[in-house]
């Protein structure tokens, strides 16, 4: 496989891709190294995540680089990706010596119940969020006592490849973890259906999302689904618009809007929507495209002229907006405003690329209507000064991650997931380990 910069269309790397036969061979290593790895008493296991982390951190520097090559990463948020692998990782250092189980009372003996690890984990990640979402999956798995096999996107295998090797410098035993580039249907595939994996964590597109589903339900493996987003912004009249227009622009256009969490649609008060529109487009003038080396730089290319091409083609007629991006070599799109209506395609399908549709509404009802009216459901924004109609909009859309005049998303602290389909189960926060064991229940006669 041939990685390529997209900022420069530069070769970077050359990776060989595992084969069935290879993955074959990598399910039998991490099936060898599960039960001595379960074994290891919580607190060295703990000891071992820490020290893995305590090392990312060391190179953290080295893996935004290899972030900003592969996948054209804006320095600024590799620096801030590879932090967060760090984090991640302490984060569920903390779970090894906290994974209780219960008593629970019954009558003629004691009952206790068990979390116990799955076995083998396949941890499948899209070119979009390397790093991060390989890591979101990972350490939690190993933390509950998995042994973990990632296969990365095609595109950008680099950071999966550096992080393994940090692992083993690590002090965690061969087998543990290991990360398998290849292609999806042929690596992704043999993992999804090898009857040794117990569990895959899939993060990538719905529809490949469905065909994993559908192939998992073979062998009844355990499932993790992050899939896609048609996430709403929505502005009421009685917000502070120009905060929400000024936010705006990098809720859809960070990571070139590469982002299952994406505010693609904007759905503003029909009261202000001239208002925020000349605020927004102010902004999108601002936003600063360009060489992804630049820390100034806040939004970079795409991730292949492929992936330009399905981009551009959700763009029918003039823009009512555009800002600007380079010329020249890389896979570069300009952020892109549309005044859309309800059934444009850009306005219903994931485009993943930095295109906004901007839309009014009349009322409260309105707004939840059209927030609704998506088979997807993963994240959104709701702007108002309003405590009570944030509380009623936030209960109201039918999303897993909802902010109040904010736009993040993502905090490693707290339960990250998708409603309808846009996933199954939840990533991060306190709970992430309940997804990587079963419970098992143990009663003690007494009589
Ligand atoms: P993709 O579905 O094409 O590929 C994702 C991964 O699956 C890659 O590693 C690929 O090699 C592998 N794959 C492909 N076919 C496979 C198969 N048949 N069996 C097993 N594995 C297979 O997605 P993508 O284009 O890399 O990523 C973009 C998509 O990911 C977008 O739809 C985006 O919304 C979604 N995404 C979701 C989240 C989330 O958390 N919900 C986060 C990031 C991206």
């Amino acid at each position: 496989m041939r990685i390529v910069n997209p900022a420069t269309e530069e070769v970077v790397a050359e990776v060989e891709a595992a084969d069935a036969a290879e993955v074959d061979r990598a399910v039998e290593r991490a099936r060898r190294a599960a039960p001595a790895w379960r074994a290891v008493a919580p607190g060295d296991r703990a000891r071992l995540l820490r020290r893995f982390a305590d090392l990312v951190g060391e190179h953290a520097e080295e893996l935004a680089l290899l972030e900003v090559a592969a996948a054209g990463h804006t320095i600024g948020n590799a620096r801030w990706e590879a932090g967060n692998v760090r984090d991640v990782l302490h984060y569920y250092a903390g779970a090894p010596e906290r994974l209780f189980g219960r008593q629970i009372p019954v009558p003629g003996g004691v009952d206790i119940t068990f979390a116990e690890p799955l076995g083998v984990v396949g941890v499948i990640v899209p070119w979009n969020f390397p790093m991060v979402i390989m890591m979101w999956g990972t350490a939690p798995a190993l933390a509950a006592g998995n042994t973990v096999i990632v296969k990365p996107a095609e595109q950008t295998p680099l950071t999966a490849a550096r992080l393994a090797e940090l692992a083993v410098t690590a002090g965690l035993p061969e087998g543990v973890l290991q990360v398998l580039p290849g292609a999806g249907e042929v690596a992704g595939a043999r993992l999804v259906e090898h009857p040794h994996v117990n569990k895959i964590v899939f993060t990538g597109s719905t529809e490949v999302g469905k065909l994993i589903a559908a192939r998992a339900a073979a062998t009844v493996k355990r499932l993790t689904l992050e899939l896609g987003g048609k996430n709403a912004n929505i502005v009421f009249a009685d917000a502070d618009v120009a905060k929400a227009a000024a936010a705006a622009p990098y809720a859809v256009f960070d990571n070139s809007g590469q982002d299952c969490c994406a505010r693609s649609r904007v759905l503003v008060q029909r009261e202000v929507h001239d208002e925020f529109l000349a605020a927004l487009t102010e902004a999108v003038k601002g936003v600063r495209v360009g060489d992804p080396l630049d820390p100034a730089t806040e939004m970079g290319p795409l991730i292949s002229a492929g992936h330009r091409e399905r981009v551009a083609a959700f763009v029918t007629g003039t823009p009512y907006a555009l800002g600007t991006c380079p010329a020249g070599p890389g896979y570069w799109y300009p952020p892109t405003v549309l005044l859309s209506e309800e059934r444009d395609r850009a306005f219903t399908e994931e485009v993943f690329g930095p295109v906004v549709s901007v839309l009014p509404f009349d009322d409260e009802a309105d707004a939840v209507r059209i927030a609704n009216d998506t088979r997807y459901g993963l994240s959104g924004s709701i702007w108002t000064r309003d405590v009570g109609r944030a509380l009623r909009v936030a209960r109201a859309v039918d999303a897993g991650n909802l902010s109040v005049n904010s736009n993040a998303s993502v905090r490693y602290w707290t339960p990250f997931g998708g409603f309808k389909e846009s996933g199954l189960g939840r990533e991060l926060g306190p709970d992430a380990l309940s997804a990587f064991t079963d419970t098992k229940n143990v009663f003690l006669a007494t009589d």
